[in-house]
């Protein structure tokens, strides 16, 4: 049986918007049918149901870190980066229990947020049961972590091993940031993965990252003392942490670049000109909890560079939602367009999670999700918007 879904638009975000259109949805989730209404002719039997307000595909949170789930309200708002680190570090530690309901209890508040793909961090196999079992499809990114050279070989074998543990096929390795992986480790990790291992890295989530590069300055040098670990293999570069590391990427990997609340015009220009799959994105909720400051959106947009969204964890955010997401970005830079930031929040992130051929937009063929916004003043989204899930 088939449902027709209708609302006063469709947006199947690869094609123009559709007023007053028809989707056809399966039982299966599968898209059937897309129709303007001039060209659907009703049979008696089809009984349509219709919505006020805008259809779209499910929503892509490209960056999440399930296991961080029970560490909501944990850390106090703008300690920035170093400190936000260091509490987490010391405060993770909870009961298996408490873990996995944090978990389940996430990972349906993104179900219900119509998120159906997520691109997510993991360190432990704690997170690999509910993913198995979860009707969000999860991309893990395990991530290696090593800021002392000699710990490079033994970290990426432990990382590597940890893989084996997430069984869905969508699983790769990743270097947590750039100040949390040596150059041994870089150069080792470049060596190490295939071509087809899409990476996902911390990028200049605060501008203390960019004076450690820089200058070997700043809170990251007492970061690592606290945690007993030794900076000596840390060299000044003379510019901003990005130009350093990206080079020891390997090529031509798909690259996910998180946060970027700190990339520069200049850094914009480096990374285009090595011309690299880069795909920058954006979770502001967190950055706002965090730093107290945005990444300068309109540098992204103006070069053409691909965005999508994520919702980092629930230690620096007290939703995962990717509509409270957009919200944040439209409420801070008035002129977004909808149909653009759209495009971030679906195809944009499942394109970056190699997983086009099922999710990102409402096209015939694909399970994509179907979700209703109410609320929307035409094609604004405002504080208002509430979310439906259709399908
Ligand atoms: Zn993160």
């Amino acid at each position: 049986m088939l449902k027709y879904l209708s609302a006063n638009y469709i947006l199947p975000v690869t094609s123009m918007p559709i007023k007053d259109g028809i989707v056809a949805v399966d039982e299966e989730g599968v898209i059937q049918g897309i129709y303007d209404p001039a060209s659907f002719t009703l049979n008696d039997k089809v009984k349509i149901e219709r919505y006020d307000g805008v259809i779209i595909p499910g929503f892509i949170n490209a960056h999440c870190h399930l296991e961080l789930s029970h560490m909501k309200g944990v850390v106090p708002k703008g300690t920035g980066l170093p400190n936000f680190l260091s509490q987490v570090m010391t405060s993770r530690s909870a009961s298996m229990k408490k873990m996995d309901d944090a978990m389940a209890k996430a990972d349906k508040e993104m179900y219900e947020n119509g998120i159906v793909a997520v691109g997510d961090h993991a360190n432990t196999d704690n997170s690999s049961t509910l993913k198995e079992e979860s009707q969000i499809l999860y991309h893990t990114f395990v991530e290696v972590i090593g800021v002392e050279p000699e710990e490079a070989d033994f970290k990426l074998k432990e990382a590597k091993s940890l893989t084996q543990e997430f069984r869905n096929g969508h699983v790769s390795i990743t270097p947590h940031a750039p100040y949390s992986c040596s150059k041994a480790l870089f150069k080792k990790f470049k060596k190490a993965v295939p071509e087809t291992n899409i990476i996902s890295i911390h990028n200049q989530e605060s501008d203390e990252e960019n004076k450690l590069f820089r200058y070997k300055t700043g809170e990251f040098l007492d970061f690592y003392k606290s945690i007993g670990k030794n900076a000596d293999s840390i060299k000044a570069q003379a510019r901003n942490s990005i130009q350093s590391y990206l080079p020891y990427l390997p090529y031509p990997n798909k690259l996910l670049l998180v946060h970027n609340t700190y990339t520069s015009l200049k850094d914009l220009d480096f990374v285009e000109r090595m011309d690299r799959d880069v795909v920058w994105c954006l979770c502001p909720k967190a950055n706002l909890y965090i730093e107290g400051a945005l990444p300068k959106i309109h540098n992204f947009i103006n070069a053409g560079q691909p965005l999508v969204i994520g919702t980092d964890s629930l230690a620096s955010n007290d939703t995962l939602s990717v509509l409270e997401e957009l919200k944040a970005l439209h409420e801070h830079f008035e002129d977004l367009d909808f149909l653009q930031t759209i495009q971030w929040a679906t195809i944009n992130g499942a394109v970056a999670l190699n997983i086009q051929d099922k999710y990102g937009s409402l096209e015939v063929g694909k399970k994509p999700g179907v979700v209703l916004l109410q609320g929307m003043e035409h094609m604004r989204l405002t504080d208002k918007v509430k979310i439906k899930r259709l399908a």
